[in-house]
């Protein structure tokens, strides 16, 4: 099926934002990126691909000797993954994988009554509260940009490419995040430590189809969905919830790259937020640690470019591109997910604690190579033993 055509490239806050786009840039098929090309790409798809996806769904009966891959580390991890794989199972007639792949329940029924909200800037108020009960504990807001938007959708028991389905109006886009538990994820990688990955894309699942019901019910069409209209990055962006990392993850203030994203459609008359920086980029040029650790030799050790690895990169957009294949195919053989990019992130940190805050701040001052050479030299990011970790 022909992709719908290209939007206009410029957009009048990517400078804030910090987005750089050439004439080269194409919207990106859902059908190129990774997970969807592990079911149709016969260079992606083999016995281990299939051997990974069954063990996040199937009672556990296997386990490797290595700590952190015994039954009790699958099992917790099939448990975080488990409200996520609920909903996305929940398919009917339509053969839908709803959440990861698939935009959640497209638009339930909203209220023939309009509320009285005020402003948009009172709504946003108000939205960003309901956010907060529901479970987000970071909230964004910005406006649609079809330049992020899948150029078509791709079903994965047809194979067939589809025309995406967001319908026009919904002109603001509400951004979550939920963090992923900090201990845990220290011991990755691990099928202990993708507990965390499963946690929060489950906590991620309920928060976003709630917080969609919460505007129906104000009168208003919503659509929930997580990575499968559009990669949440770019938007999280703009929406003010943090900066763009080496590691091809969004950087928060307040969890560092240990979120999951998610976000709403809706045509809920809302006040935008607009990006933060908080010296993220200059503190990646001088870091570079995700990238000397990855066991994969995933991520790239230079300065931003537009140069692509193979087809799961969007052309025509300058920023560190992550080789998804090397990722994905390190998951495979490992049989279970990494995130070492994220736990050995100086970003990755208990901000609750005040030294960490005051660490983050100098980090975004001329002393960032201090703050560096402390970091490692403190030994953070350092794995945590599984088993220790159930002996705590
Ligand atoms: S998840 Fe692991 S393999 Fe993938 S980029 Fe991060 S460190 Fe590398
Ligand atoms: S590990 Fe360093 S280079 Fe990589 S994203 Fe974190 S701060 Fe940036």
């Amino acid at each position: 099926m022909m992709p719908s055509p290209s939007p206009h490239l410029k957009d009048a806050s990517d400078k804030e934002a910090g987005f750089e786009i050439n004439d080269d840039f194409d919207r990106f098929p859902q059908k190129n990126e990774m997970f969807r090309r592990s079911w149709w790409d016969p260079s992606i798809r083999n016995l281990k691909t299939e051997a990974f996806y069954r063990g996040h769904s199937e009672p556990v009966t296997r386990h490797r000797r290595a700590q952190g891959f015994h039954q009790p580390d699958y099992a917790l991890r099939n448990a975080g993954w488990h409200l996520s794989d609920v909903l996305a199972d929940i398919r009917g007639e339509r053969e839908r994988c709803e959440g990861f792949t698939d935009v959640f329940t497209l638009l339930g029924e909203v209220s023939s009554r309009r509320a009285e909200l005020g402003s948009p800037e009172e709504v946003a108020g108000r939205v960003k509260k309901a956010a907060r009960v529901l479970g987000a504990a970071l909230v964004g807001i910005t406006h649609y940009d079809e330049r992020w938007q899948y150029s078509t959708r791709y079903h994965d028991s047809s194979g067939e490419e589809l025309p995406p389905e967001i319908p026009p109006g919904l002109q603001h886009v509400i951004v979550v995040a939920v963090p992923m538990p900090y201990d845990i994820m220290k011991t990755m990688p691990s099928a202990l430590g993708s507990a965390a990955t499963g946690v929060g894309y489950s906590r991620d699942a309920a928060l976003l189809i709630s917080l969609a019901q919460f505007i129906r019910d104000l009168g208003y069409r919503a659509i929930p969905s997580m990575n499968d209209t559009a990669p949440s990055i770019p938007y999280a962006i703009k929406a003010g919830l943090g900066e763009y990392g080496r590691n091809g993850l969004l950087i928060t203030k307040a969890y560092g790259p240990r979120v999951r994203l998610g976000k709403v459609y809706t045509d809920l008359p809302l006040a935008h937020d607009r990006p933060i920086s908080f010296g993220v980029r200059a503190f990646c040029r001088i870091c570079k640690r995700c990238a000397e650790t990855c066991p994969a030799k995933a991520l790239p050790l230079g300065a931003p470019s537009f140069a692509t690895n193979n087809i799961s990169n969007r052309k025509g957009v300058k920023k560190w591109s992550v080789n998804a294949e090397k990722c994905f195919n390190f998951w495979t053989l490992q049989d279970s997910d990494c995130a070492i990019c994220i736990r050995t992130c100086p970003y990755n940190k208990d901000y609750g604690k005040w030294w960490h805050r005051a660490a983050r701040w100098l980090a975004g001052t001329p002393l960032r190579r201090l703050v560096y050479s402390l970091d490692g030299f403190m030994g953070y990011g350092k794995r945590l033993g599984p088993e220790r970790w159930w002996a705590r």
